[in-house]
């Protein structure tokens, strides 16, 4: 019995995660912000909807929402901090908090930095991180509302994941953050390695993500800064790369 996650992609190079409980069959979709997309990737996976998972208030996370709660008339999960300016939430929920899907339990992880409110999930049974806009691979994403401090505080509390969460981002931009990675990092041979299986992913036509957080930690260069200074001045620097 675990939770399997499957990314959707929509828009221009969004996932939403559609999230299986595979004990007791429950679905979950997480940042659905294209209805007609999601919505044929649950009927496709049985046409089950348990709940709706929300990272952050973006428009590219929530524009579908109303539309596949409507279709599913499933509950609505999101941060209680957000509630302002997320959709109409059924549970609004901190740090700490647990989201039960089916015989899986998510904790709420707080991650501001990409934005105050912004929460991601972790499934333990299965070792799944709904990462949103926070952590992406070999990269984390810009500061609009919060500070470095803030943003490299809330990777740390991802660092000390077990090392095979599969970490489930927002957005494909893996090769464009590769590029920064390398010119930052050339000599790291992990890192090289990484690339190469991101690559021919894509040349596959394939997602790049989930990938292992046990790689990220060898590769990905917001996650190897050794502290908040030095975090701050790479995100400075890939803000103009
Ligand atoms: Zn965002
Ligand atoms: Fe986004």
């Amino acid at each position: 019995m675990s939770v399997t996650a499957t990314p959707v992609p929509i828009l221009k190079d969004n996932y939403a995660w559609l999230l299986r409980d595979s004990g007791s069959g429950a679905t979950a979709i997480v940042d659905p912000a294209d209805a007609d997309p999601v919505i044929e990737a649950i009927e496709k996976a049985g046409g089950r909807l348990d709940m709706i998972l929300l990272t952050h208030h973006h428009a590219d996370h929530i524009a579908g929402v109303d539309a596949v709660r409507a279709r599913f008339g499933c509950p609505v999960v999101g941060a209680a901090a957000d509630m302002h300016r997320l959709p109409r939430l059924d549970q609004a929920v901190k740090e700490g908090d647990t989201v039960r899907l089916g015989e899986g339990a998510g904790t709420v992880i707080d991650t501001p930095g990409h934005t105050r409110g912004q929460i991601n999930f972790f499934f333990a049974d299965g070792a799944v991180l709904l990462s949103g806009d926070t952590l992406f691979s070999l990269g984390c994403g810009r500061l609009i509302e919060g500070t470095a401090r803030e943003m490299y505080a809330s990777l740390r509390k991802l660092a000390v994941l077990p090392p095979e969460t599969l970490v489930c981002c927002g957005h494909e931009y893996t090769e464009s953050n590769a590029r920064f990675a390398l010119a930052v990092d050339p000599d790291n041979a992990a890192l090289h390695a990484f690339v190469g299986k991101v690559e021919q992913l894509r040349a596959a036509g394939q997602p790049s993500v989930p990938s292992v957080l046990a790689d990220e930690l060898d590769a990905n260069p917001f996650l190897t800064a050794p502290d908040a200074a030095s975090f701050a001045a790479l995100r400075a620097k890939k803000d103009k790369f």
